[in-house]
């Protein structure tokens, strides 16, 4: 096998890989917005449909037109970001990218308006394959502010919320903790002593952690200080937009609502005893009375240790779609043939794993660092479901309806994951390693369903302590992480006492316009475990639904797209059918013993 293979060929980007000619290329993209802007600029509140339509599916145009350059540019980077030119080109392609959508801002408030005063457009046949890309933006303009007001907006999140962000990055990057590894005392960065939270040595495990927490802890003043500011900061908006809730930006971003959450997040409080039936069983695995913190994602110590080649990997990958659908097996094997696999290890290159779509070419291009691990098997899953996503919503969808919200975004993933999970178990020839392939699969759909729904009732209990006119310092906080954290896990964990700073450290909490980032994840591997619940009810008669629902990208909304399934989603009746699935998984593991 050579090299060659494992790298992607970004060259299928774009006409010529010329830096000049690329240079060329986003000059033309800023001056095409210019174009737009000359043409519709206090235009758009007298358009009719077609007028509209016109609109719209120029932007849509332009979307695919200058796809392909702007991630040229942004992949060149990711692959090497130690070359000149990769760095020169993604600069050059992000100043271009704000230009142009500064030049264009208008356009969204302006189609607000025009949408606003009037609402049957909407409706107009004309416009029906833009009707929920135009809904969507209706739904957001009674919380919309005058002009200046948006402007004071964000420059007050420049200078606050964003900030806060930047601080708690550049302090948490610029830690260093120091740790005996091997009878070594090192000195560690935090990305790189986060790493020890999966060694096999347990004692080590738990060191990492002590070290970590106790460190962040000791700086409480500091994060308490950004979470009562952004949370106020938050309350203080949700007030002067008139949002019902402090969930209401969110649940409009995801294009969900209230009920939805209320149903899956009740699925889960009622569901809590299952997780700890999990977590009990996995203390057993391990040999333990009870699992530590430093368990709950801990590999199993009797995993056998398995090891894939790229080739390898890449057959049991493509096998596993395959097995489900040609189609889509076929196009995971184009994403290998055609070279749009970034999988080399090398110095200078992106850390983790993550797949773009290129809805011009109607593929999509992934990286990952592939070090033959099972779990890189289970990434390039993962990544070719966002791909094969891709392929069937580029397809069927126009650039505006392929903006699909976090919902719905790792539907393809998360279901590839089972679809490999399913051919790994099936070829398992031991007891240890069918339960490692169990035991992983129910720790990732712990920390998504369980460990984050933790995140959600402790982010509502601050604004709820805040109302109370509590003053949240970082005891306060922590004790509301705690009690949060607490009512999923009951006592089927022994955690750290310095883990109630656990808190500090996950940056969307001090992201702007990211409160409540969590439950979208939950949404999903919920979703999805009901998808594949479905599937397993089904068989091939689900295989068209599936693929479906993925090629419906944002056009509809999740709502819709269970209820195209026989489902509604804001019931708890749906929830529990992913709950069902993963008491399935957790049956399975409990027979190997
Ligand atoms: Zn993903």
């Amino acid at each position: 096998m050579s090299v060659e293979e494992m790298r992607w060929d970004l060259s299928q980007l774009v006409e010529s890989t010329d830096p000049d000619s690329i240079k060329r290329k986003l000059e033309s993209m800023v001056a095409e917005a210019g174009d737009v802007r000359e043409k519709y600029y206090g235009e758009i509140g007298g358009l009719d449909a077609e007028a509209l339509l016109e609109l719209l599916e120029l932007n849509d145009s332009m979307t695919l037109k200058y796809g392909g350059v702007t991630l040229y540019c942004r992949l060149l980077y990711s692959a090497n970001a130690l070359d000149d030119i990769a760095k020169q080109l993604n600069d050059a392609s992000r100043t271009a990218v704000m230009k142009r959508d500064q030049t264009l801002a208008f356009v969204d408030i302006d189609m607000g308006k025009l949408l606003d005063s009037k609402p049957s457009l909407v409706e107009d046949p004309i416009l029906a394959e833009y009707r929920h890309y135009l809904e969507k933006i209706l739904r957001s303009m009674p919380y919309m502010l005058s002009d200046t007001e948006e402007q004071l907006i964000l420059a007050k999140d420049k200078n606050g919320v964003y900030a806060w962000q930047q601080l708690q990055n550049d302090w948490l990057s610029t830690r260093t903790y120091e740790i005996e590894v091997d009878g070594e005392v090192k000195t560690m960065p935090y990305g790189e002593i986060l790493g020890l939270y999966q060694s096999p040595d347990r004692d080590l495990r738990m060191r990492a952690n002590q070290i970590v927490y106790e460190e962040l802890g000791k700086d409480e003043i500091v994060w308490a200080s950004a979470v009562r500011s952004i949370c106020a900061d938050h309350l203080q908006v949700c007030e002067i937009r008139g949002y019902p809730s402090q969930m209401t930006q969110s649940l409009i971003a995801n294009d969900i609502d209230q009920e939805t959450v209320d149903s899956l997040m009740n699925t889960i409080v009622k569901n809590r005893g299952l997780y700890q039936r999990y977590l009990r069983l996995k203390a057993r695995l391990m040999d333990l009375e009870k699992l530590a913190n430093y368990d709950i994602v801990a590999p199993l110590p009797q995993a056998p240790e398995m090891k894939y080649t790229w080739r390898e990997s890449r057959d049991e990958v493509v096998s596993a779609y395959s097995e489900f659908d040609r189609q889509l097996g076929g196009w995971a094997e184009e994403m290998f043939e055609k070279r749009h696999i970034d999988g080399e290890v090398r110095k200078g290159k992106r850390s983790g794993a993550f797949c773009s779509s290129w809805l011009a070419g109607k593929s999509a291009y992934m990286l990952q660092s592939f070090n033959g691990i099972v779990g890189n098997v289970r990434t390039q899953a993962h990544e070719l479901g966002h791909a094969v996503h891709a392929y069937l919503g580029s397809r069927a969808q126009k650039p505006s309806n392929y903006r699909i919200g976090s919902c719905i975004a790792e539907c393809g993933s998360y279901f590839g994951e089972l679809l490999l999970n399913e051919r790994l178990l099936n070829k398992a020839t031991t007891k240890e390693e069918r339960q490692a392939f169990l035991a992983t699969l129910l720790d990732g759909f712990g920390m998504s369903a369980f460990q984050v729904s933790a995140r959600v009732f402790f982010e509502q209990s601050m604004y709820d302590a805040i109302g109370e006119g509590r003053f949240l310092d970082g005891e306060t906080v922590a004790g509301l992480w705690t009690a949060a954290r607490d009512m999923i896990y009951g006592d089927a964990v022994e955690w750290l006492e310095v883990m109630k700073w656990e808190w500090t450290m996950k940056v969307h909490y001090y992201m702007p316009n990211r409160r409540f980032y969590n439950y979208p994840y939950v949404f999903a591997k919920l979703f999805v475990f009901a998808l594949y619940r479905l599937y397993k009810e089904q068989g091939e008669a689900f295989v068209p639904k599936l693929k479906s629902l993925l090629a419906a990208g944002s056009s509809k909304s999740p709502w819709e797209l269970g209820k195209e399934l026989g489902f509604d989603i804001r019931t708890e009746e749906f929830w529990e059918k992913g709950m069902r699935q993963a008491e399935a998984f957790i049956d399975m593991l409990e027979e190997t013993l």
